[in-house]
């Protein structure tokens, strides 16, 4: 989603004549965009802002200003705190205020004129508008594979997460504004479009005539738009998989066979801690009626080790759920306390070195569930979308409809196609064209 929001934020720049450039010491205005997902995410933007302030001394010597920036959930959490803490941070943007960028830009670039010269304007009030609304439509390039966030914010709460504080209220865009941002981005080029959310299925904006749509039925409505051929989504709960939303993964060509599916942990007990509202049992449910639907779906899952609590019962529940599920690629971290959230106060928080044990175990269970899915590829011919260049001279890389990074000897035309190869080469990350490369 940071990516779409940068994108979004040249968008609303590019209005006020600023364009992006690759070269930071020619930037009039630095934005760090940032994540607060996990810990040490604040202390990271700290040390990079430590580089910003030399280069923008540097500049300062030839006669330029720099304006900088911080946006994302960071500057959502620590606000005020970021101008006190970092006297160089000029602006501090919340991920909801990004339609105002222009004219806080502007404000700042005035205030550094003054002979106080700084600004120090900290913009994390949620307005009451939405971004979506008064963005200027999309100038930036997305490439053939696109992202387009349709839903933002989370009204969940589960207990580790600090998403619903520093994102929002739950927010689903308008089906219609949907469609016509998807068309424009297909119109430029787009073959595959990812939508976004932080729970991206709850999805439920305002459809035709009045009338409220699922993400099953927008999903739907994607797919009749000529020249987009695929389409994903992420990040999803297990909560909102509904039957529609299930039963398009059996009838909608387009919507590709991988699904990221987080389920977190395999304990009932854990999970009703982590208050998501579901029980592991629940999830392989889903799991069964998805793969009724899609046969070949290949499943992904976020995973949290060590959460307060959590006994060595607990954490053998969750590797009996990956047993059963099987997943094709997951995420998996240990718990980290983050702040203003429940569990982070709990008191049995699990030691490091259990942290480290457990997390060890899942991964190497994971790794070879991932390798084990990828080898039965080998041989089999799969349409990939290549969108960059390979690690080599002359290769190109892409991903299959299951989601696999695939690297193949290509001629350059190839680039931003779907082109059919076939497997010779398969290995824990990937696949390959070529026989003597490890994927
Ligand atoms: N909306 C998605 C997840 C969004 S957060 C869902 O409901 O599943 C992305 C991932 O970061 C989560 O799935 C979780 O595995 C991880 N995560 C979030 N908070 C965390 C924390 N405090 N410690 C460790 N991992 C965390
Ligand atoms: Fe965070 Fe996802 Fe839970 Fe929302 S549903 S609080 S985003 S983990």
């Amino acid at each position: 989603m940071n990516v779409y929001d940068s994108r979004r934020m040249a968008d609303a720049l590019a209005a006020a004549g600023f364009q992006p450039t690759e070269d930071a010491r020619e930037a009039d205005c630095i934005i760090l965009n940032t994540c607060h997902i996990r810990e040490k995410a604040a202390e990271k933007v700290y040390s990079e802002l430590g580089r910003v302030r030399a280069l923008q001394a540097a500049r300062r010597k030839e006669g330029k200003d720099t304006v900088v920036a911080v946006a994302g959930c960071v500057a959502q959490a620590e606000g005020e705190e970021m101008v006190r803490r970092a006297p160089v941070v000029d602006l501090v943007v919340g991920p909801q205020a990004y339609h105002h960028l222009p004219a806080l830009v502007a404000q700042a670039e005035a205030a550094r004129a003054t002979p106080r010269g700084r600004a120090g304007i900290v913009a994390t009030d949620f307005p009451p508008e939405s971004k979506f609304d008064h963005l200027p439509e999309e100038t930036t390039p997305a490439g053939v594979s696109a992202f387009l966030t349709v839903q933002e914010g989370c009204d969940k709460f589960c207990t580790f997460c600090v998403v619903p504080y520093t994102r929002g209220a739950e927010y689903s865009r308008p089906a219609a504004d949907v469609l016509a941002e998807a068309r424009r981005l297909v119109t430029a080029g787009a073959k595959e479009i990812t939508l976004l959310g932080q729970n991206v299925n709850a999805y439920h904006g305002e459809g035709a005539a009045g009338s409220e749509w699922g993400f099953g039925r927008l999903i739907r409505e994607l797919a009749e738009i000529d020249g987009l051929a695929r389409i994903r989504y992420t990040t999803s709960h297990p909560r909102d998989m509904d039957d529609d939303l299930i039963a398009a993964h059996g009838e909608v060509e387009a919507l590709m066979p991988y699904l990221h599916l987080p389920v977190q942990a395999g304990s009932d007990r854990i999970l009703r801690a982590m208050n998501r509202k579901h029980t592991a049992d629940d999830y392989r449910r889903i799991i069964d009626k998805l793969r009724a639907a899609r046969p070949d779906l290949a499943m992904a899952s976020d995973f949290i080790v060590g959460f307060p609590g959590e006994t060595d019962a607990d954490f053998e529940d969750t590797m009996r759920l990956v047993r059963d599920v099987t997943y094709a690629q997951a995420y998996s971290f240990k718990y980290s306390a983050r702040p203003g959230t429940p569990a982070s106060t709990a008191e049995e928080q699990v030691p490091e070195e259990a942290k480290t044990q457990r997390l060890a175990a899942l991964q190497a269970l994971l790794a070879e569930q991932q390798a084990g899915f990828n080898a039965r590829f080998l041989g089999r011919t799969v349409p990939v979308l290549f969108d960059r260049p390979g690690r080599q001279p002359g290769q190109l890389a892409g991903r299959s409809p299951w989601q696999h990074a695939v690297h193949a000897t290509a001629p350059a035309d190839w680039l931003n196609r779907i082109v059919e190869i076939t497997v010779a080469n398969t290995g824990p990350r990937g696949l390959s064209s070529d026989t003597r490369e490890a994927a």
